[in-house]
């Protein structure tokens, strides 16, 4: 969130007249180019294939086994595609400047009418095609659309969409990501606590979420081979089978690995925000079942590594139920002597 542009609020002229000029003036931007190209820093490598795919748990040889990734369908190894953000990240050092290029002049005519906070609201991706090591990325971004004006909860402001588009080497699409913010006015009072974004669903995921809502966490078991997997997906990783059940979860297990995040603060949260990624006490030798959560009830001291917790499934806002872990603190021994 930012609001440090001072602004004339409200704007002198608020006619469905002056607003539909507004617009109008709005559109030029549309189509125009933000920035320089970006290169990517690294091309598509598989040791930062490897340490993704190991902190989601993701097995699918096609990832980091070449022998295995050959006689698949791809013919030798491939990146996830939900990693094509990752390759032309900058870093530290934050993308690449506009300077007084379209999207400042954008946000300058924003400002003017008093549009000066910003949220993100939500981002797309769409891949062409998979991305093999060795391939180069360059990323140009052009603003996509711009909305009319619209009222939400957080103000009134426009939608504005930006388009990353992803090229090989050769010059080729291979993936878009659009990247959608609100900019808008802030309301004269400050607006109530958001809800916590609710998790993003889609039809392979939506009944681990609705079984939370019951007071169920279950864990994905294949029903041809029995292997268990986390997080839901369509097929299994071991046999490729597409039929599965669930059984229920025991709610125990070790904290595996967590951040503490501080920054960028999103209103809905509590910060410092620790985010845990607990290990299943169902885990297979070889097959670790593991979650993302909250936590709740924990002192910050007492989340470690290896930590045991529990979870508890507690209402998370707008009918949504998640699993929260607390860590179980262990209690000295009575008997300790100094
Ligand atoms: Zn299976």
């Amino acid at each position: 969130m930012t609001d440090t542009t001072p602004t004339t609020n409200p704007p002198a002229d608020e006619s469905p007249e002056a607003k539909a000029a507004f617009y109008q003036q709005l559109q030029q931007f549309v189509g125009l180019e933000i920035g320089p190209p970006v290169p990517a820093p690294d091309e598509v490598n598989l040791p930062m294939v490897r340490h993704l795919v190991e902190a989601l748990g993701d097995e699918n040889p096609i990832y980091t086994d070449p022998e295995a990734a050959a006689r698949s369908v791809h013919g030798g190894l491939v990146a996830p595609p939900t990693m094509l953000q990752a390759w032309v990240m900058t870093g530290i050092k934050g993308p690449a400047r506009d300077g007084d290029g379209p999207y400042h002049r954008m946000n300058e005519l924003l400002f003017s009418r008093g549009f000066t906070s910003v949220v993100a609201t939500n981002s797309e991706q769409t891949y062409y095609r998979y991305l093999r090591p060795g391939d180069r990325l360059t990323m140009r971004t052009v603003i996509d659309s711009i909305s009319e004006e619209k009222t939400t909860a957080l103000g009134t402001g426009h939608f504005v969409t930006t388009r990353q588009d992803y090229f090989d080497a050769d010059g080729e699409l291979v993936g878009s990501m659009l990247f959608r913010i609100i900019r808008f006015r802030p309301r004269a009072k400050p607006a109530p606590r958001p809800p916590r974004p609710a998790p993003a669903t889609t039809h392979d995921n939506s009944w681990w979420f609705d079984a939370l809502g019951e007071g169920r966490l279950l864990i994905q078991r294949c029903a041809a081979c029995g292997r268990l997997r986390h997080p839901p997906g369509p097929m299994c990783p071991a046999c490729h089978s597409l039929e599965w059940t669930s059984v229920a979860a025991a709610g125990t297990g070790t904290v595996h690995s967590f951040v503490v995040t501080h920054f960028p603060q999103v209103p809905s949260f509590d910060y410092p925000l620790p985010i845990v990624l607990v290990e299943l006490t169902e885990s297979e030798s070889g097959n670790p079942i593991r979650m993302v959560m909250n936590t709740a009830d924990t002192e910050r001291d007492a989340l470690t590594i290896g930590a045991p917790v529990h979870i508890e499934i507690r209402p998370a806002g707008d009918g949504t139920y998640l699993p929260f872990a607390i860590v179980d603190t262990p209690v000295p021994p009575s008997g300790a002597t100094a």
